[in-house]
């Protein structure tokens, strides 16, 4: 299949990106380039004749039809995203600019092509979506999100998501494009950029630097490895129900303490220091309106599709310290861009952004 992938230069666009041109697609990558994006993400697959790149911008709907056109995608998975809750708390404009009225563009062009080619029914508008858009459980195994959780985000970064989803629905139901839409856990693993909770412990405790936790470190989230997301993402959009949406989690619940704790111990073997890790842990300032428990329930995607996460949270943990490790290369000059390594989204509660 050709598969216009958006977002693609990203931490799970890239995943998704190598791993469909891996299984013989053809991948048309589709990325504005933002600081969150990093071309060697995508440069195992970019001498690739199944591979091709188009910078563009999701708000910018002449750029996406000249696409459609020019490419003429079976399928289109929508990664593109600010993705960062605490950027979008200090500046929630780019969040809605990007992930809502992007979308919406993306809906567009995706429709006004799809009705040209006459309404094809294998044709695929697969949206990726987050868990947060559900907002937050009490700390009970028992309850987890179900597709059929009601919609409650918090933050401007799961609103605008949780936007997002809504406009991909209400274009199937109005329009009959032919949608799917998944919601996913907290991901993890190789390209993450260092701005997100994993990355940062990992760079911080090899610099000797603190190692911030928000709050007392009891909030829980749900870890899934970057592969077996775009392995789920895959199948979604080859055998996903129009219309429907697929909770993806990876089944390891942890606290942010808990989670921080195993990456030292792991750092501890792969690369020992005079001290153990844990003794940089530092307990910072709370994170406003910081959600306290995500927790996905699978069945559906494991029952209807046959999907299970291939590894525990300690394997694909032990996996990306080592990639951390081996790949300094990679991450280094991701230090030197705006605002890594800064503390951000802590404005008081009325305080405007700058
Ligand atoms: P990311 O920030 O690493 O990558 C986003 C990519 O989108 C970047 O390459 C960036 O250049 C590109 N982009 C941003 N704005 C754009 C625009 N206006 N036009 C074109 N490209 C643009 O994000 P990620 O963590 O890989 O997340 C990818 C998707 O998965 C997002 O939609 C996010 O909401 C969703 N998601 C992420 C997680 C997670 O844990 N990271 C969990 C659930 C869902």
């Amino acid at each position: 299949m050709k598969i216009l992938i958006t977002g693609g230069a990203g931490f799970i666009g890239s995943a998704v990106v190598r791993l469909a041109v891996a299984r013989g697609h053809e991948v048309v990558n589709l990325d504005a380039m933002t600081y969150a994006a990093s071309e060697t993400n995508v440069a195992s697959v970019s001498g690739s004749n199944l591979y091709s790149f188009e910078k563009a911008d999701i708000r910018d709907r002449a750029a996406l039809d000249r696409i459609f056109a020019s490419h003429r995608p079976d399928w289109v998975m929508h990664l593109a995203a600010e993705s960062h809750v605490d950027r979008s708390i200090d500046g929630p404009a780019d969040f809605i600019e990007t992930n809502v009225t992007g979308t919406f563009n993306m809906l567009e062009a995706a429709r006004s092509y799809w009705v040209a080619q006459g309404k094809p029914d294998s044709f695929r508008f697969h949206h990726i979506s987050t868990d947060e858009v559900f907002g937050s459980l009490p700390n009970d195994p028992q309850v987890k999100f179900t597709e059929d959780t009601p919609y409650d985000p918090r933050s401007p970064y799961s609103a605008s998501k949780a936007s997002s989803d809504h406009l991909v629905r209400a274009w199937h139901e109005t329009y009959g494009l032919p949608v799917v839409l998944t919601n996913c856990s907290n991901n993890y693993g190789p390209f993450h950029f260092p701005e997100k909770l994993i990355p940062v412990v990992i760079l911080n405790a090899l610099a000797g630097k603190p190692l911030p936790i928000y709050g007392r470190g009891e909030n829980i989230r749900d870890w899934l490895y970057v592969e077996d997301h775009a392995d789920a993402l895959l199948l979604v959009v080859e055998k996903g129900e129009l219309g429907r949406s697929y909770n993806i989690g990876g089944e390891n619940e942890r606290t942010n303490l808990e989670l921080v704790k195993t990456l030292c111990s792991i750092l501890d073997t792969l690369k020992p220091a005079a001290k153990p890790y844990a003794e940089q842990i530092t307990f910072v300032t709370d994170r406003p309106g910081h959600d306290a428990r995500y927790a996905i329930d699978p069945s559906r995607i494991r029952s209807e599709l046959g999907w299970r996460p291939s590894v525990t949270v300690e394997e694909g943990l032990t996996k990306t310290v080592q990639w951390y490790l081996d790949n300094e290369a990679w991450w280094r000059p991701l230090l030197e861009r705006k605002g890594v390594g800064v503390r951000l989204g802590v404005q008081a509660a009325g305080e405007t952004a700058a």
